[in-house]
């Protein structure tokens, strides 16, 4: 577990790429959650700690891929039919327990062990059942097998002692199983991160009362609490807090010290009403960064000071489109970090441009958008609406997002764009 220095965000305030804002925490943060051990069938999502070794190989043992008969590929005729006496019968997990004898074909089923033969060597080969005629216990095979054929050699998925899954990675359904079948049983894993969330504002309203003038719903607070626990994070809810300085102070200074990370939305700009700036520089101390996507402006990052280690702050906008497109574009790789995933980066995709747009220069655009297929059979992309960092239908519709690079300015209808589908950010 790493202690985080107060200064870990301190930035001179310029306007700051992407790259160089991910850059900057990828140089100062680290892991800040303890290990513990995670029995495999709990372990979904969680960060491995440590890499997986195989306890065993996978398959153990050499076995049948069909159902067919068992021979040594030297026993057959390379020209024409081959007849031999069929000897055994050999399901799956039900071992051949005597010594295979060559000039003999053995019965066997899809998984079983092929049995073992004469010295080093022993039947090799499996021929399919529906290639093969049989009558009584003799069989027919037809020429022209290769050696090997429907065979899974012992150890051809894994071999004992081989890394299947290295520290760092999110664990899926599917790694489950690869667990599973090198013998593990449990995985040493980072805890899940304690994120509290919360919403500022006083026009900001919880979801199902009735909205007095001036007052919108908090959107924002459950689509980041859906995508902090879709990243594996334990989050804690504390609503809405007030504009009101000592209320705020209280709130984010209790929080800090049972929780590895705060998150909020909206109140952290330069303007004289943002409390949480206010309330933040009182426990500890925020940096605003100007990262140079759009939708995003403003960005705040903060630690505060508990007893023994201090609690990094991720102050996001306001706007619903911004807040999304800023978790995903950064929030994400912070929880990462902190989390200790080291997954791929979301991958963009080239497609084309379905829209001719004009463009801010020096900032990274993010344009909601869907796909459909050209006439070509192309990806199209489409804006999926209006644009504004304050609109949610669009970015609801949206299936990702087309990323346009800060030199741009006027993007031509028809050339390529790179697309990130939301199914990246995972
Ligand atoms: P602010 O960052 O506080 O200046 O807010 C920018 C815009 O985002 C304003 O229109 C706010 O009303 C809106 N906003 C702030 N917080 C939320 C929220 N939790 N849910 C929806 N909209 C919000
Ligand atoms: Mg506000």
């Amino acid at each position: 577990m790493t202690q985080l220095s107060q200064d870990c965000f301190v930035h001179g305030g310029e306007l700051m790429r992407l790259e160089e804002g991910l850059d900057l925490i990828r140089s100062r943060l680290d892991v800040t959650c303890v290990i513990e051990s995670v029995e495999v069938s709990e372990a979904r999502g969680r960060i491995l700690a440590c890499d997986v070794k195989a306890n065993g190989s996978v398959p153990p043992h050499t076995n049948s891929a069909v159902d067919g008969y068992a021979v040594y590929h030297s026993d057959l005729n390379s020209k024409g039919e081959t007849e031999l006496k069929v000897q055994g019968r050999v399901p799956a997990g039900h071992p051949f327990l005597g010594q295979a004898k060559r000039q003999m074909a053995f019965r066997v089923f899809t998984g079983a062990m092929i049995p073992e033969g004469e010295g080093d060597a022993g039947p090799d080969t499996v021929i399919m059942q529906e290639d093969c005629r049989r009558s009584g216990d003799r069989v027919w095979m037809p020429p022209g097998i290769p050696k090997g054929a429907n065979v899974r050699p012992m150890g051809e998925d894994v071999l004992a002692g081989a890394v299947v899954l290295k520290a760092g990675r999110k664990i899926t359904a599917i790694d489950q199983a690869l667990i599973t079948s090198v013998g593990v049983g449990e995985v040493s894993t980072f805890a899940r991160l304690k994120v509290a969330l919360f919403s500022s504002g006083d026009e900001v309203c919880e979801p199902g009362s009735n909205l007095g003038p001036g007052q919108i719903y908090d959107s924002n607070r459950i689509v980041l609490r859906g995508l902090l626990k879709a990243l594996g994070c334990v989050v804690t809810d504390l609503g809405i807090l007030p504009d009101k300085l000592e209320e705020c102070r209280g709130a984010i200074a209790q929080a800090a010290q049972s929780h590895d990370l705060l998150i909020s939305s909206g109140g952290v700009s330069v303007g004289e009403e943002d409390y949480i700036r206010a309330a933040i520089e009182e426990i500890g101390r925020i940096d605003l960064w100007r990262l140079a996507i759009k939708p995003g402006r403003p960005l705040a990052l903060g630690t505060i000071d508990v007893p023994d280690r201090v609690v990094p702050y991720l102050g996001l906008p306001g706007n619903p489109a911004a807040v999304i497109v800023t978790f995903l574009q950064f929030g994400r790789e912070l929880i990462m970090l902190l989390a200790g995933g080291k997954g791929p980066s979301p991958r963009l995709y080239p497609v084309v441009a379905g829209f001719s747009y004009q463009k801010k220069p020096h900032r990274r655009e993010y344009l909601r958008c869907v796909l459909n297929h050209g006439d070509g059979g192309q990806l199209v992309a489409h804006k999926a609406g209006k644009q504004g960092a304050g609109i949610l239908s669009a970015i609801s519709c949206a299936e990702g997002l087309v990323e346009l690079p800060e030199e741009m300015e006027y993007l031509v209808e028809g050339s390529v764009v790179q697309f990130m589908p939301f199914g990246e950010f995972r």
